[in-house]
């Protein structure tokens, strides 16, 4: 749902990168904006992505999501994505990053949700923050201080999740954070193919240069098809602007 005194405008823009297929998925409808990334050979990854989607898209339909809201919606996706089939012998699995509007206290605020290594930023006053925390063996490795934040780019084992949507564990445990607007804010959903190929540096720049969302989505997948472009990539922005009726 769209508050009164906050309007939404998005874009996105997916490639398939140097893959044989896409298996990314995205969602953007009025008030949330989701990102997924599916894995898990044949038409496994793809099937979990679009699960993953379907269930977590029900946080739109929703008038103030809370916090638990998001928490039980990507419990239930988990479910659905374990429910589908191996065709490929490898459970299939799926990332979930997404923002939603919703009101905490009478103040609109962002409702930011992860499980995996997608990833959801926020843009304010022309600064880029990652919000979430990469559920990856190479980010707990880089926090843990057993390898330097600079070799994590390059790590072999920097596509390894250590938490996902599917796969064999019963449950999943959701990251959640509560941000308020505002004016401005931009949040960026991506999935690791645009990380893997662009610095955060590179993603603030192109975002500045961007006009618009749409263009600034288009752009973001540009630059990391032209940087290499070695996996899918799908990235989703979202603007607010903010200002009484
Ligand atoms: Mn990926």
């Amino acid at each position: 749902m769209i508050l009164p005194r906050v309007r939404l405008t998005a874009g996105a823009a997916t490639a398939v990168g140097r893959r044989a297929e896409n298996e990314d998925a995205w969602f953007v409808a009025e008030g949330a904006y989701l990102v997924a990334d599916g894995m898990g050979g044949h038409d496994g990854g793809a099937l979990a992505s679009a699960a993953a989607i379907e269930v977590a898209r029900d946080l739109a339909t929703m008038r103030t999501p809370t916090v638990q809201d998001a928490r039980d919606v990507t419990r239930l996706a988990h479910v659905r994505v374990r429910l589908l089939p191996s065709p490929s012998g490898r459970r299939p699995g799926s990332t979930l990053t997404g923002v939603v509007l919703t009101e905490h206290g009478g103040v609109p605020c962002w409702l930011v949700v992860n499980v995996g290594d997608s990833r959801t930023y926020r843009m304010a006053g022309g600064v880029l923050e990652q919000v979430t925390v990469d559920h990856s063996e190479v980010a707990e490795l880089v926090r843990d201080g057993v390898i330097p934040e600079a070799e994590a780019a390059t790590h072999p084992r920097r596509n390894v999740v250590t938490r996902v949507l599917g796969g064999s564990a019963s449950d999943v445990d959701p990251d959640v954070w509560l941000l308020p607007v505002s004016p401005g804010d931009r949040m960026l959903l991506c999935s690791d193919g645009l990380t893997d190929e662009l610095t955060d540096q590179r993603i603030e720049a192109e975002l500045r240069a961007a006009p618009d969302p749409q263009a600034a989505a288009d752009r973001l997948v540009r630059a990391a098809v032209k940087h290499g472009g070695r996996d899918n990539i799908t990235a989703v922005v979202v603007e607010a602007a903010v200002g009484r009726r």
